[in-house]
């Protein structure tokens, strides 16, 4: 289906960016120019995750002057030089204390292309254990390193499921993590030639396990190259998925929404 007509009988479809970064710095100055842009496009909500100890306590004031969007807590693997021995105790005492404000514990994870394995699966098996105390799913980043969360997993059950952000990896791998109750992010990835093992496989698994997302202002889309990226383009992640999957546009984009309606708590 080409692209064009899709937008046509999409219009009235209602999204939400799954995980987008809105706080950061690319987005920042024309950040009200990006949430109305999203908003003109059908994206009505955006679940804005926590990176450092410092941001997921700044995320609390964001998300006062932007309603329309939810938050979490967590300290990014990406960041494992920068964030202090104490900096975990830190965020659960901040978790614990605004709980009400939060839909879930992370940006957290593995990323094996980043320095510190070790360091990082005891700071990822430290966030699984608080999302499992404060009933709060996880935002799971991923890099080489499915086999180390799953091994984490093995350990800590998490109990309240999340979500694989921008997942990508065999039907094998997805089926794993939707059997620990877990759902995956559907995001630019699929949007590439090379993205198109990860579209086939996620053509074929429950619409249950889904979920839309951008990454912004990170992984622009297969056009957008060097560009940064903003959560309207979610509407585009969407077209591209509705290439591969069997249901009709209405149906999909409906469930979509209430798959991160309900993983995240939001009303
Ligand atoms: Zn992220």
């Amino acid at each position: 289906m080409a692209a064009g007509k899709l937008s046509d009988s999409t219009h009235k479809i209602a999204f939400i960016d799954s995980h987008c970064h809105l706080d950061f710095s690319e987005l920042a100055a024309g950040l009200a120019t990006h949430i109305k842009a999203a908003q003109s496009a059908g994206v009505e909500r955006f679940i804005v995750p926590g990176v450092t100890l410092t941001q997921s306590q700044r995320l609390l004031e964001f998300k006062t002057d932007h309603p329309e969007c939810a938050i979490a807590a967590g300290l990014h693997p990406y960041f494992i030089d920068k964030h202090h021995d104490s900096d975990m105790a830190k965020l659960a005492q901040h978790a614990k204390l605004n709980r009400a404000q939060l839909c879930a514990i992370g940006e957290c994870g593995i990323d094996a292309t980043c320095e510190a394995l070790a360091q990082q699966v005891s700071l990822f098996e430290a966030h699984v254990r608080l999302s499992n105390l404060l009933e709060l799913p996880l935002i799971v980043h991923h890099r080489k390193s499915h086999h180390l969360i799953a091994a984490v997993f093995k350990r800590i059950k998490p109990k309240f499921g999340g979500v694989i952000h921008a997942f990508s990896g065999s039907k094998q791998q997805a089926e794993y993590y939707i059997s620990q109750g877990f759902k995956l992010g559907v995001g630019g990835t699929i949007t590439y030639p090379r993205g198109e093992k990860t579209a086939q496989i996620i053509s074929q698994l429950p619409l249950e396990s889904l979920v839309l997302e951008t990454d912004a202002p990170s992984m622009p889309l297969n056009g957008y190259q060097g560009k940064v990226n903003t959560p309207k383009r979610v509407v585009e992640v969407f077209e591209k998925l509705c290439e591969y999957r069997p249901e009709t546009p209405n149906l999909l984009g409906a469930m979509l929404y209430q798959n991160t309606k309900q993983l995240f708590g939001i009303s």
